[in-house]
């Protein structure tokens, strides 16, 4: 005889937050932050210069072209990619894999290339794909924020519109309208076993 004991699948240690620009990704992790301290968040390397209120070393390491190619020379980065065809972003390798070693739980916020990659990396990883509203109520958020050009806002609305379009890759789907639900639902995402999709929008 044979006693076949059937675990459920653990949750996924690693939990990959993208989806198209201005949806609030940056809004929903850092709430998530703020209030889920047990959850750690990725920081990323970027070239691109600090807006208001970022400080070096929480929301970004804030880093010049040499350096980020340093970086990336020396394998430090998990997986890197131009955003809006302008700055370079990456993760950071080794904060991820000593987090994973003593069994914390990992959240990177990355554009949807950064997904891909992660992807093919760590096939384990769960991806959860952020969704606005509506398109319509994106495009007021991307307008809203004011801190872009306007040509540099055409372009971001064109990129979010070929990252809507890649949604059916994801495991799970959250859609942002209000930032304390979008992000308890990521963390229970997180805590959902592998495979365990929840919160798919209307069509
Ligand atoms: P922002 O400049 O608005 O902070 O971020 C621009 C884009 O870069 C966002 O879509 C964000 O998710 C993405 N991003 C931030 N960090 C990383 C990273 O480490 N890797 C990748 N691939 N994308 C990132």
């Amino acid at each position: 005889e044979y006693l076949i004991s059937r675990t459920p699948a653990p949750p996924a240690r690693l939990t990959v937050l993208a989806g198209p620009t201005a949806v609030g990704k940056g809004t929903v992790s850092s709430y998530i932050r703020e209030n889920y301290p047990d959850i750690q968040l990725s920081v990323s390397a970027t070239t691109r210069s600090p807006r208001p209120g970022e400080v070096d070393g929480v929301h970004y390491y804030f880093v010049n072209d040499d350096e980020f190619d340093r970086m990336i020379d020396g394998g430090e980065l998990l997986e890197w990619a131009t955003v809006h065809n302008s700055y370079r972003y990456g993760t950071p390798r080794a904060p991820i894999e000593q987090a994973l070693a003593a069994g914390r739980r990992v959240l990177l916020e990355i554009d949807l290339q950064g997904a891909r990659s992660v992807r093919r990396a760590m096939p384990e990883a769960k991806l959860i794909f952020l969704l606005p509203p509506t398109w319509e109520e994106l495009v007021r958020r991307l307008t809203g924020r004011g801190t872009e050009s306007a040509e540099e806002q055409q372009r971001r609305l064109d990129t979010a519109k070929v990252e809507l379009a890649a949604q059916d890759e994801f495991d799970a789907h959250v859609v942002n309208t209000d930032v304390g639900v979008a992000a308890r639902e990521v963390v229970e995402l997180m805590d959902a076993p592998a495979g365990a999709t929840a919160f798919r929008p209307n069509p």
